[in-house]
């Protein structure tokens, strides 16, 4: 079966009623055991030091994965996945451009979804019967959600490691589908945790290999994955059009930022964490986020592929001694 990469979530439908494999460059690179060389190695090749990590460890992945095809998202995920196409591109690698229309527009994205369909030689009843099969797992992966925020039995990293899973669904979704099960027997015997600090991440995910776990070790817990939610899809949809609309994470900051106002009132979060990565234009967004929550905002700028350092866990210790103190009454850090 042929393999198809890509550099954020589009409609998987599409692929898998193809008969082909879905695989998220973003979830290659980052689970790759030697993604801090990965990425060493793509500014040897020549790429700017001053280009977003992110960036050259897909591109080294997509080297290295054996595709057939790269679809590149040149509209609603990175201002750098243009040049990042045109390199592959240099190298032999064929590309499909999707983008998605800034203003949610229904009927430009009605047309980049069909045109994908015939690019790939499906059509729509295809495509609408794997829909329901992996509407059955998005299903699944919200109860795993709802098991984080309001069972407190689900970790952060679980939380975001099934979640972020569902942009390609580890490109076999009946074993995923597995997975997600195999968890959810497992989750039942837990007893639930209390964590003293509900925290939201918001942001791409996490460069760090060890973010969710220091967080934990504070007796504070991330309950709401922002990014990772929206890539599961938990929303209920007839059609592949609806699904890809409710999406929020493509189209403006203002539809994300009333999701987060929502999930930080439903879930009771007493801070939020902005990771924003070096190098990468989304860091403009954090003072819209900032104007528009009303909470406080840690914001954390990863660069390459590491655990955390030594400056950055102070200030994460700093802002859960400072929620702690509010939950107490005392709003001196
Ligand atoms: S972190 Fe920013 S610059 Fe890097 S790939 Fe993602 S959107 Fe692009």
């Amino acid at each position: 079966m042929s393999r198809i990469g890509f550099t954020t979530t589009i409609p998987i439908e599409i692929l898998f009623a193809a008969g082909r494999i879905p695989v998220d460059l973003n979830n290659v690179f980052i689970t790759h055991p030697q993604k801090k060389a990965l990425v060493e190695e793509t500014e040897l090749e020549g790429f700017p030091r001053n280009i977003c990590g992110w960036i050259k460890g897909i591109y080294a992945v997509a080297m290295r994965s054996d595709l057939d095809e790269v679809i590149g998202v040149t509209q609603g995920d990175c201002s750098n996945t243009q040049a990042l196409m045109e390199t592959l591109q240099l190298k032999g690698m064929r590309i499909f451009p999707f983008a998605y229309p800034y203003d949610r527009d229904e009927e430009l994205l009605h047309l980049q979804i069909k045109k994908m369909m015939e690019h790939f030689g499906v059509v729509e009843a295809d495509v609408g019967s794997v829909k329901m099969r992996l509407d059955t797992i998005r299903q699944r992966l919200t109860l795993i959600d709802q098991l984080t925020w309001q069972a407190d039995t689900v970790s952060g990293f679980e939380n975001h490691y099934f979640l972020v899973s569902a942009s390609d669904m580890k490109g076999d979704f009946e074993a995923f589908q597995e997975e997600v099960e195999d968890f959810l027997k497992e989750v039942k015997g837990r007893k639930r945790s209390n964590p003293e600090i509900r925290l939201g991440y918001v942001g791409v995910p996490p460069i760090y290999d060890d973010l969710y776990s220091f967080i934990e070790e504070l007796n504070a817990r991330v309950v709401f994955n922002e990014t990772q939610r929206q890539f599961s899809m938990p929303y209920r949809t007839t059609t592949l059009l609806q699904q890809y609309l409710k999406y929020t994470y493509p189209y403006d900051i203002f539809s994300r930022i009333k999701d987060i106002r929502e999930e930080v009132q439903r879930r009771r979060i007493d801070g939020l964490i902005h990771y924003v990565q070096s190098f990468c234009f989304r860091q403009i967004e954090d003072l819209i986020l900032r104007y528009k929550v009303d909470l406080p905002i840690l914001t954390l700028e990863g660069d390459k592929p590491a655990s955390l350092d030594a400056r950055t866990k102070v200030r994460i210790e700093s802002f859960i001694e400072l929620l702690k103190g509010k939950k107490g009454g005392n709003s001196s850090p």
